[in-house]
């Protein structure tokens, strides 16, 4: 695969002689291993004892074979069907249906009568438990800011499970799954960590099984910063720029050499290039995104997400062309110099476009309200005479976020043999009055607005009425 991929890029022109050349003498890279008892292609940097390290122990908590009926139902895929049935057995959806559709006979059945279905949410920009409530500094462990590149570092390692975030997310947002990433002080912030949300003791509990790793990175402002404020490089943009680019390059040369010490942050990098490690790059300005999508194109890499794009409104065309997603914020901008361009129509602009649009929060309260953002979101643009219809609202905090992450084969849509993370709304989800009121995750009920003991509070929230106990 590296293989490949070196050749392209020498074909390009882009690339120095040497790599070429020891680019046609290697047979992949030695340091990755395609797990083959799972069949799975994806690259694994296996320990010393044979296995990928931190191997994810969620297992889904117990369902009953449950159906929820009448019901509106919004699939996340874009479709909406009304006076419908969503069934669901042994954690998995079984089948969707229509008025003209017979439901199966099923013991639990859940009224839904004037209310309506969705997919989990999935949040695709979260530090809950790497940027726990509360929010002291002894809890602060999101940004490894001692260095502008830190590839080396796996965010899931900071993440403390007992965050009430994510309880909170889950009673109020109706979050069933999230991707928690590194800060943004750094170019290259450490690897992401994509969970499933439920309660457990470890963080190897709640990983996602089978998503693929991400990769944070940020352009602009905050890196140069950080470290042009220490006296560092970067200091510039164009010294984000090197010095990313060198980064690369070295990793490109470390997965050529056989006998290279082991790397963990070319690990990561090595991941990247081969299309293993999803790359979700943290970047407001649409001229700056350009940039890196060349950049990209040089070293061999995709960007899956910008994340925060405030002005990707300006670029929906480029992003379109290269399938790269934005995961931007409703209205949030003005906050430093690089996001003063944005606009809250920048989600109706780019599904205009045809680009991909993920709504996303990058807060521990935003998570709790995805829905309420996307529904301003579609507002703004209706204003301006863009409709976007509420289905294919729904598709920007559900399946368009799950593509990004990689995770769309398994969630993010009401489709027979995905996971049934099903979010039972009391009224329609893009309303500010409507509330979830059941919460599913892989088919187990883990949230129900009337019953207590489905109610989840935590020793961190008690004496707080309003924050934790009234859930
Ligand atoms: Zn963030």
């Amino acid at each position: 695969m590296m293989r490949a991929k070196a050749l392209l890029m020498c074909v390009g022109g882009a690339f120095a002689l040497s790599a070429c050349t020891a680019a046609g003498s290697g047979e992949g890279s030695v340091k990755s291993a395609s797990t083959a008892n799972t069949g799975d292609t994806r690259t694994e940097f296996l320990g010393e004892d044979g296995n990928v390290p931190f191997p994810s122990t969620y297992r889904a908590y117990p369902g009953a074979d449950t159906l929820i009926i009448p019901t509106t139902v919004f699939d996340g895929a874009g479709g909406r069907i009304d006076n419908g049935w969503v069934h669901f057995r042994d954690g998995k959806i079984v089948a969707v249906g229509g008025p003209n559709t017979a439901p199966p006979d099923v013991a639990n059945v859940v009224d839904g009568s004037d209310k309506f279905v969705t997919p989990g949410i999935i949040d695709i920009h979260s530090h809950l438990g790497d940027y726990p409530t509360p929010s002291v500094p002894a809890h602060s462990d999101g940004n490894e800011a001692t260095s502008p590149t830190t590839p080396d570092v796996w965010t899931e390692h900071s993440v403390w499970p007992q965050d009430p975030g994510f309880s909170r997310a889950m009673a109020n947002g109706g979050i069933t799954s999230l991707q928690i990433l590194p800060g943004s002080a750094n170019l290259m912030g450490g690897r992401s960590v994509t969970l499933k949300n439920v309660p457990s003791r470890t963080v190897q509990g709640m990983k996602f099984p089978g998503a693929p790793y991400g990769f944070k990175m940020a352009c602009g402002e905050n890196p140069k910063r950080v470290y042009g404020g220490r006296g560092r490089k970067p200091s510039t943009r164009m010294g984000n720029f090197a010095v990313n680019r060198q980064t690369w390059l070295d990793a490109i040369a470390y997965s050529e050499n056989d006998d290279a010490k082991r790397d963990l942050g070319k690990e990561t990098l090595v991941g990247v290039l081969d299309g293993d490690i999803l790359v979700h790059n943290h970047c407001y300005r649409a001229d700056e995104m350009a940039l890196v999508m060349d950049m990209a194109k040089e070293m061999g890499y995709k960007v899956s997400a910008f994340h925060h794009a405030v002005e990707a409104y300006k670029i929906g065309d480029l992003l379109r062309e290269n399938g790269v997603c934005s995961a931007i914020w409703a209205d949030w901008y003005g906050f430093k110099m690089e996001s003063y361009d944005g606009i809250p129509q920048n989600a109706a602009y780019l599904q205009r476009e045809g680009a991909c649009v993920v709504i996303h929060s990058d807060d521990e309260n935003s998570i709790q309200r995805l829905n309420q953002e996307a529904a301003k979101a579609q507002a703004a643009g209706a204003r301006m005479g863009v409709n976007i219809s509420d289905a294919d609202v729904i598709s920007w905090i559900t399946l368009n976020a799950a593509k990004a992450m990689g995770i769309d084969d398994m969630t993010g849509s009401l489709e027979p043999g995905k996971m049934a993370d099903v979010v039972l709304w009391n009224g329609d989800p893009l309303s500010v009055y409507s509330r979830p009121e059941k919460v599913w995750v892989d088919g187990a009920l883990l949230y129900d607005a009337n019953d207590p003991k489905r109610r989840p509070v935590s020793d961190f929230e008690l004496g707080q009425p309003g924050a934790g106990d009234v859930k």
